[in-house]
């Protein structure tokens, strides 16, 4: 490997730093390897740590609490995390799921949203792109914002029945600057996105009262703007794919009744997960195949 001009001062700073052998030669690739796990650690700490917040948000919304002011604490104890018990997915296995206070389990959900987070950073940085050095691309970020509002959309409804119109917002205006973010997907394209799935859902509710929630309308809405028309499909069909099968497997355990409903919220937020990254390339391999 051989130095060019940009990265010899760093070079010679590293070198300095006992980083770098006098040639620079064999430490290298190392270091490269190291920085480049390093960059990866930032980038999954920095997504846990956004849906951490996520977290405060489905719990304190629903109960109107505030959420910037009022410190994390034990929903039991009312014990207030120090530092070391605030550092996502690392605190919660450090403290072996349970209060340092009172010894109360703490919902493993929290560290799976974070975990979730990491993982949905990693991937919208891998899918989207990354300058060098820097953590996300601005397209990136726009669509782990994406991904951000649909877990705390999820988890609010999975708890109360209820998406807040807040998020439909959120996601309308994110969908806005897709329109030059991601110009490959037309204004036509994203038109046909928004009523695809959201129009036939609403002549479903119309026909059978209460076959969707109007939040459930308002988001396939918003995502098949956000998305486009192709990845809003394959996401719709992923979402009533898992929906189903969940509701194949609690009628079957008889935890839910014929008449019970449960908030469709979660699956959609799925299956439009799995779209955004894989909606338009699984769309375009079924086309082939017709
Ligand atoms: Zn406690």
């Amino acid at each position: 490997m051989r130095e060019n001009d940009d990265c010899r001062e760093v070079h010679a700073k590293m070198r300095k730093a006992g980083w770098l052998c006098a040639k620079g030669m064999h430490t290298e690739g190392t270091m490269i390897v190291f920085l480049e796990g390093l960059l990866w650690t930032l980038r999954f700490l920095t997504g846990a740590s956004i849906f951490s917040f996520i977290n405060v948000v489905i719990y304190r919304l629903p109960e109107g609490e505030s959420l910037v002011r009022g410190r994390s604490h034990c929903r039991s104890c009312g014990h207030v995390l120090s530092a070391g018990e605030l550092i996502p997915c690392i605190s919660y296995l450090l403290l072996r799921g349970r209060c340092s206070a009172c010894g109360e389990r703490i919902a493993a959900r929290y560290f799976w949203i974070e975990c979730a987070g990491g993982a949905a950073f990693c991937c919208c940085a891998a899918a989207f792109t990354y300058g060098t050095a820097s953590l996300i691309s601005v397209q990136g970020l726009t669509v782990f914002a994406y991904l951000a509002v649909l877990a705390a959309a999820a988890g609010i409804d999975r708890d109360t029945q209820i998406i807040c119109d807040c998020f439909q917002w959120m996601i309308l205006a994110l969908g806005v600057c897709a329109v030059w973010l991601f110009p490959e997907t037309g204004l036509l394209e994203r038109g046909i996105g928004a009523v695809v799935i959201s129009v036939p859902m609403l002549l479903l509710t119309l026909l059978i009262p209460g076959a969707f929630g109007g939040g459930d309308i308002k988001l396939a809405a918003v995502s098949g703007w956000f998305l486009g028309a192709k990845a809003v499909v394959v996401g719709t069909f992923f979402a009533f794919l898992l929906g189903g099968g969940y509701a194949i497997w609690m009628l079957a355990g008889k935890k839910l009744g014929r008449k019970d409903r449960f908030a469709f919220g979660p699956f959609l937020a799925a299956g439009y997960t799995a779209a955004v990254f894989a909606g338009e390339r699984i769309a375009d391999w079924y086309i082939g195949l017709l």
